[in-house]
């Protein structure tokens, strides 16, 4: 999506830092996802105490202040959320009802810059037409929404077929998950600026949020700022190269040549040596260990095959929803089949994680946040978000079950990372990391001068 023009901020960037905000950006829409509308504020994406707008009943805020900036957007909404009720609209239909608004107010004209002269306008944005056109899912897709838009939107403000296939299409290429700061989905938004940045497997940068506001920061060291060798990832990086090219040629009609890609690591597929002492990564398809030449029992690549598939079908089954048994019986299978750093089994060590803690079974959740932190500083980095909050979590976690030796250990690291990851001044550090650094600090020395 980048142009090929080099453009470094006046010099002023010149030798750029890892953990630098290079770019803020407010979004062009946007919109809190239908799962968290009764518990956030439908404007700044806060979960604090919120009311119903009068109105339409339907979306929550967490005052007056946000209602008013809400109301140029909302105002055309609202009446019409009434009308359709109990119907509700889901995310992508309200979405491009935003977009459609907005451009009907002025939006055509907003800029998003992204160096203090350089800017992108909505239609600057690649919508990928033809492609969506031969493919035959997205089309449904848009069918089904322009069915439910044409009902929604006044007809007034509705654009012709080809006008809202080519919004359908900007949309879809250019969406950005809004993330709460642990790294989880709160909706999506559309921003211009930002929507310059190339995608890469091997991310030098990285988007996080403050509420709506998209904040891109470097994960490494940069010789200057380029936008055309600024990158971050559209997708799970956790992910083989061959289902990430797949994804990625699916939803944005790329090929992926990043670096990654073109030269992948064969540790993300790889097979565990059957000789335990050896953690050399193997290919399943070899006859024995290429390092410790330990060779592979019978049938091991059948065995291979079937685990892995077995993991495959398991994580896309708890796509929304996560099962601890399910989880743990696909560790169990991978346990000397798969390599403890294949990816299959570092997303199911995630699909654990996540399943443990909604059963509140700390213990079994930290033990799996400990095995994923090796892997993320494998896999993510150091500068990562990422690993700057398996590492909270681990802290957290440790809190609960009054670790706080340990639980202070990890804090202190988290810190370090998030300080790097989502930069001092984050409300991340103020509302989460500090108090939790204070509270096991004062258990600490509680603990070890306390009766
Ligand atoms: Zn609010
Ligand atoms: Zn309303
Ligand atoms: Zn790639
Ligand atoms: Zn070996």
């Amino acid at each position: 999506m980048a142009d090929n023009e080099a453009n470094p901020v006046n010099g002023v960037l010149k030798g750029i830092k890892k953990g630098t905000t290079i770019l803020t950006a407010e979004p062009f829409a946007f919109v809190l996802s239908d799962h968290h509308r009764k518990e956030r504020c439908d404007q700044c994406f806060k979960s604090c105490k919120i009311s119903r707008c009068a109105g339409c009943q339907y979306v929550f805020y967490c005052g007056r202040n946000c209602q008013r900036k809400a109301w140029p957007i909302h105002k055309v909404e609202c009446p019409n959320i009434k009308r359709i009720h109990p119907r509700i609209l889901p995310d992508a239909a309200r979405i491009m009802a935003r977009i459609i608004i907005k451009l009907s107010h002025n939006g055509k004209e907003e800029q998003g810059f992204y160096t203090p002269q350089k800017y992108r306008v909505f239609h600057d944005l690649m919508s990928h037409v033809m492609d969506i056109k031969e493919d035959m899912k997205k089309m449904e897709h848009f069918t089904s929404l322009s069915i439910v838009l044409v009902e929604f939107l006044p007809m007034n403000i509705l654009p012709d077929v080809k006008e809202l296939l080519g919004i359908f299409g900007r949309m879809s290429v250019n969406s950005f998950n809004i993330l709460d700061t642990d790294m989880t989905s709160l909706g999506v938004g559309i921003y211009l600026g930002p929507s310059i940045i190339d995608h890469s497997c091997k991310p030098n940068s990285t988007a996080i949020f403050e509420g709506t506001t998209l904040i891109i920061r470097t994960l490494c060291d940069l010789p200057a700022l380029d936008w055309s060798k600024i990158h971050i990832t559209y997708i799970d990086i956790l992910k083989d190269t061959k289902t990430r090219r797949a994804e990625l040629q699916k939803s944005y009609y790329f090929f992926c040549e990043c670096e990654r890609c073109n030269s992948p690591e064969t540790i993300e597929i790889a097979a565990a040596c059957p000789n335990k002492k050896c953690t050399y990564p193997c290919q399943s398809t070899d006859a024995h260990c290429m390092k410790c030449g330990e060779e592979f029992p019978e049938y091991f690549k059948e065995r291979f095959d079937e685990v892995s598939e077995l993991s495959v079908f398991h994580l896309e089954k708890m796509e929304n929803t996560a099962y601890l048994d399910a989880a743990r019986m696909c560790l169990e299978k991978q346990e000397g089949v798969l390599h403890p750093y294949n990816l299959l089994v570092v997303r199911m060590l995630e699909m654990a994680l996540a399943a443990a803690m909604e059963l509140e079974r700390w213990e079994d959740a930290e033990m799996y946040a400990s095995q994923l932190t090796g892997r993320y500083l494998f896999y993510f980095g150091e500068t990562h978000p990422m690993t700057g909050q398996v590492h909270f979590v681990r802290a957290k976690l440790l809190s609960f079950q009054k670790n706080s030796r340990l639980g202070l250990e990890y804090i202190t690291k988290a810190a370090e990372l998030i300080k790097i990851s989502f930069g001092d001044d984050h409300s991340k550090i103020k509302n989460e990391v500090k108090p939790l650094l204070d509270q096991l600090l004062a258990e600490y020395h509680f603990g070890k001068n306390g009766y």
